[in-house]
């Protein structure tokens, strides 16, 4: 995390000493102890946060290594790195969606098509309707088929809401590799990305910081997957979603995309879960 700052007046002599000088500020990251950061190579750069930096991309490059681009590697690469409350929703599939009318099964239809369409054209998908209408289990079902289907694309799962509590966890923990840094790019690069209950943080009564916090880590990742695949489920409308965050997100969601709406899909949950919400 180098900052760039005004001009700072060094004395020569003790850049030719050091190679660096050692300023009285800190950087303003909360989640590692407060070091001096210090000016090198006409940057300001916190020794704490360039390091913790160094570690995450280090523990990318390894996750990375370790998932050939063999078509075996890329489909472990999904059950592996795939960020799930429950790894049992991976077990999910489109032919085990119970449709019992012409709105479910026509559903179900549409989710095989859009795993083709995904793998022809890249496009995104925006599924939507109420809580408890499969639309996690038919988004891991289309992941899963792409995953079969296409020879070269990398799939993942991620829920959102696990996605920021990760994050924010790995802030008040700098011995955690798996931070900001490190999610983004397996976010980025990932050809196929399912993005499970957006918006689900912001209907909710939250803090501006939570609240911008979610919008500015939902924008870097769909801004660097520009041209890329990414799947959306969400209990909101794309509208009621417009209305909770800004429209730089909203247009990148609509670029190229199959709307799948659940409305009218009945509550699959089991009756006892429904009774406890
Ligand atoms: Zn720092």
């Amino acid at each position: 995390m180098a900052m760039k700052m005004g001009s700072v007046k060094i004395p020569d002599e003790q850049i030719e000493r050091t190679g660096y000088i050692e300023l009285s500020e800190c950087c303003d990251v909360k989640g590692h102890e407060k070091v001096n950061m210090i000016h090198f190579h006409s940057e300001i750069i916190c020794p704490r946060c360039f390091l913790i930096d160094r570690g995450q991309e280090f523990a990318y490059k390894k996750t990375m290594e370790h998932f050939d681009n063999t078509a075996e590697g890329r489909r472990s690469f999904f059950y592996k790195n795939s960020i799930v409350h429950n790894k049992n929703i991976l077990d999910d599939g489109i032919k085990n969606y119970v449709n019992k009318d012409e709105k479910e099964s026509f559903i179900k239809r549409q989710a095989n098509q859009v795993a083709h369409d995904v793998i022809a054209d890249s496009r995104n998908v925006f599924m939507y309707g109420g809580a408890g209408t499969g639309k996690s289990h038919l988004l891991v079902g289309i992941l899963k088929n792409v995953n079969e289907l296409s020879t070269e694309k990398r799939c993942l799962f991620v829920s959102v809401p696990k996605l920021l509590s990760n994050i924010k966890k790995s802030f008040n923990d700098p011995t955690e590799l798996k931070g900001e840094a490190y999610y983004m790019k397996l976010l980025s690069d990932a050809d196929v990305l399912g993005l499970d209950d957006i918006g689900a943080e912001l209907s909710m009564n939250t803090t501006k910081q939570a609240t911008d916090f979610t919008i500015n880590t939902l924008y870097n990742v769909l801004n660097a997957r520009e041209g890329k695949s990414t799947l959306f489920t969400s209990n909101l409308t794309i509208e009621q979603l417009g209305n909770l965050m800004d429209e730089r997100i909203i247009s990148r969601i609509k670029t190229n995309v199959i709307y799948m709406d659940f409305n009218h899909i009945s509550d699959k949950r089991p009756i006892a879960y429904k009774l406890k919400q």
